[in-house]
């Protein structure tokens, strides 16, 4: 549930940068039309600008020319020398202008060569007005009146300027057209670029909206899956009392009773000599079932009481070897597997802890090693030192434990899959206890095992100094 959670805002958070970068790429590629479209209708405004620039030019040479045939014809007629100076301003005026109006024409060869047709006739129109001044200086009036008046070529330059002018205008025409195109095409662009845009801009914030709206759901989803794992927790612990209430109520209520039982059934049992056989057995039978019983009410006892509290050890140094050995003798009664090793050169491994509690996990681990080892596998018990600390060993063959089931056995009433329920008897509370026994007296028990081929439990105390240890002993024993 938790990764699909995680999966899903992923997904929104890597959908929502999607649509931002699939965005800025629009973006950019909008900028890029508008650029392209901007700067053709920029040329086209310039070549606009350009034919406007050209057409004053031609204009302006024109008027020049004009200047100069007024100011031609006012010497002739008055013989006043300001026109004279009038007309070499013009005729200067005129050629400056032609040069200017060449370099403007230079990238348009028909006009470049309408320009110089032009110019051989305005150099021969000033010709013809330099030759009716110079007869005018020389005392000819009369001619040089008769040249002035008569025009000369005046129509042919007309004519000349006309032309160039005509074919500026169409050019312009044509560039206007294309100009007003241009921007008619880049105002378009910029339009519907706008509107893509926009309507980009608006799906990405939807996007980011609908990524909030959602997490906001997820995380609202997740506030009441953690509410109700907190229900769930506390409805299983209240649970978990219930029975520790229960069973700690059971096994004390169920003690006093069996106790009596068992004062009865083994008074019987003294005064069995007198019974039949049969009877005699029918005692016994009687007397161990319900010793098993009071066992196992006490034993319940004893876990609620470690629950509650830290059991009271009465600590003292211990041999750990001869308890061990003790024990191992005492299932011998029961099987005859068990054998024990004591790898120390003394004999003895001294410890300091309460004997009956120590001789409780150990006869818990040996017993676990019989139950479980059902083909009749070997069952060994090591006692040995390990630098400061002491350990025994309890290895045996049997059917071992799952990966899985390790980390559990430890629990209380926890039993391992292949112990299965009625397979092999057990509460699932003879590890629980061992371990915590282990722990209050600052110990360890640990497990190796693996499935269907055995299991090695271990317990390790603090070695107590020699001084305290009995007197060496054998370096090795057997027992069984
Ligand atoms: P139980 O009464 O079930 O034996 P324990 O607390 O002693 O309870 O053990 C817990 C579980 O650990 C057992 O049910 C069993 O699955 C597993 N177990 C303990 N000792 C051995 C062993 N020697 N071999 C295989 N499994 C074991």
């Amino acid at each position: 549930m938790r990764a699909r959670l995680v999966d899903t805002i992923l997904l929104s958070q890597r959908g929502a940068a999607l649509c931002c970068v699939v965005l800025v790429i629009l973006l950019g590629l909008n900028a890029l039309v508008f650029y392209r479209n901007t700067q053709t209708l920029l040329a086209q405004e310039r070549s606009v600008t350009h034919s406007q620039r050209v057409l004053t030019r031609i204009n302006e040479s024109l008027v020049s020319v004009t200047n100069a045939e007024s100011a031609q014809r006012g010497y002739i007629l008055t013989g006043n020398a300001a026109y004279l100076r009038t007309y070499t301003t013009a005729a200067r005026t005129v050629y400056h202008r032609l040069d200017n109006l060449r370099d403007l024409v230079a990238d348009n060869p028909q006009q470049t060569h309408r320009l110089a047709a032009l110019r051989v006739l305005t150099d021969q129109r000033l010709a013809d007005l330099r030759q009716a001044i110079d007869l005018e200086r020389t005392g000819q009036t009369t001619q040089a009146q008769n040249i002035a008046l008569v025009g000369g070529r005046a129509d042919v330059l007309q004519s000349a300027f006309g032309a160039l002018t005509s074919a500026e205008i169409t050019l312009l025409e044509r560039r206007d057209v294309d100009a007003r195109m241009a921007a008619t095409t880049t105002t378009v662009t910029l339009i519907l670029a706008t509107a893509v845009d926009a309507a980009l801009l608006a799906g990405v914030l939807l996007a980011i909206q609908r990524t909030f709206i959602r997490r906001a759901r997820l995380a609202e989803e997740r506030g009441h899956l953690l509410i109700e794992a907190r229900r769930a927790h506390a409805a299983a612990e209240s649970a978990v009392k219930v029975r520790d209430d229960f069973l700690s109520l059971a096994a004390h209520e169920l003690r006093t009773p069996l106790t009596s039982v068992l004062g009865n059934a083994q008074l019987l049992q003294t005064h069995s000599a007198a019974f039949a056989p049969r009877d005699q057995r029918l005692v016994t039978a009687i007397a161990r079932g319900v010793d098993r019983l009071r066992a196992l009410a006490e034993y319940l006892l004893d876990v609620t009481h470690l629950e509650q509290a830290p059991p009271e050890l009465v600590l003292q140094p211990l041999d750990l070897v001869a308890l061990t050995r003790d024990i191992v003798a005492e299932a011998h009664e029961t099987d005859p597997r068990p054998t024990l090793r004591v790898a120390d050169a003394h004999g003895t491994l001294t410890v300091r802890a309460d004997r009956g509690r120590l001789a409780q996990v150990l006869q818990n681990l040996l017993a676990n090693a019989i139950k479980y080892s059902p083909d009749g596998g070997a069952i060994t018990v090591t006692v040995e030192r390990q630098g400061d600390r002491v350990r025994v060993s309890v290895v045996d063959s049997g059917i071992g434990i799952p990966p899985d089931a390790l980390g559990h056995i430890f629990d209380r009433f926890y039993r391992a899959p292949n112990a299965g329920l009625y397979t092999y008897s057990g509460l699932g509370l003879g590890l629980y206890v061992a371990r915590e026994i282990m722990t209050h007296h600052g110990g360890t028990l640990t497990v190796r095992s693996e499935e269907g081929k055995g299991s090695t439990f271990m317990i390790e105390l603090a070695a107590a100094p020699r001084a305290l240890a009995d007197r060496p002993k054998q370096g090795s024993t057997g027992v069984g």
